[in-house]
């Protein structure tokens, strides 16, 4: 019997394919993220087995805690996807391979502080908040233009393209013109990299354009809240 995960990616991959097939577009142009927030290390391991290489956390913090378990996973990527405070981007600069979070010129600057220091380029996307929710993180699309002038003036930083969430809706229809419309914005911009699409919304956002899609409860099942 395979696992329950490996049932969940091969379902996830059926779902995939179709919806490639309607828009004539191949498996090699999308990455499937693996998010793997509140599940523990070894959920990172069993993914990896199944031949998984990309993964998203949200917290800092968090991912501290797992990376011990898992950096010597070869070939493994850790992108941080949750809302990043300049505080800790020191931190978050050591433990991911990608920021896709970039969301002000600050945090950018202290990115680029922290990876010339290491020695390294970092991969970084900005979010970008399409829609009025009080609560989003995300660079609002009027101060788009000044945060990309600022990561190219950022040498130790590669710009990527743009992720974005839309606001949560159970029909994946909702969330088609935010899609379209970060795939404009990186037209305009000539960003190729497109972060959008999660469990329920994935193929709209295939349809769109997305180059990276961002599943967790569609691999790993619902996520129980920790008491903390
Ligand atoms: C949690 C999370 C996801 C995954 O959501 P699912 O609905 O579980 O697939 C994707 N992107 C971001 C930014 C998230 O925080």
């Amino acid at each position: 019997m395979p696992s329950p995960l490996a049932q969940n990616l091969s379902h996830v991959e059926e779902r995939l394919e179709r919806a490639l097939h309607r828009c004539g577009r191949r498996r090699e142009e999308i990455t499937l993220l693996a998010v793997t927030k509140v599940f523990p290390a070894s959920a990172i391991e069993e993914a990896y087995a199944l031949g998984l290489r990309e993964f998203g956390e949200n917290y800092v913090q968090e991912f501290e805690t797992k990376h011990p378990a898992v950096s010597h996973l070869a070939g493994a990527r850790f992108h941080l996807i949750g809302h990043l405070q300049s505080n800790k981007s020191r931190r978050a600069a050591e433990l991911f391979h990608v920021v896709q979070t970039v969301d002000t010129p600050k945090l950018a600057r202290r990115l680029d502080e922290a990876s010339r220091e290491r020695g390294v380029t970092l991969e970084v996307m900005i979010e970008v908040k399409l829609s009025e929710e009080e609560s989003k993180a995300g660079a609002g699309t009027a101060t788009l233009p000044a945060l990309i002038d600022a990561i190219g003036g950022c040498p130790n930083l590669r710009l990527a393209g743009l992720m974005t969430m839309p606001p949560w809706s159970d029909d994946p229809e909702q969330s088609r013109p935010y899609f379209r419309r970060l795939r404009e914005l990186a037209g305009a911009h000539g960003l190729t990299q497109l972060s959008m699409g999660m469990s329920h919304d994935f193929e709209a956002a295939i349809e769109e354009g997305a180059t990276c899609i961002r599943v967790g409860t569609a691999l790993f099942g619902r996520r129980v809240k920790r008491a903390t």
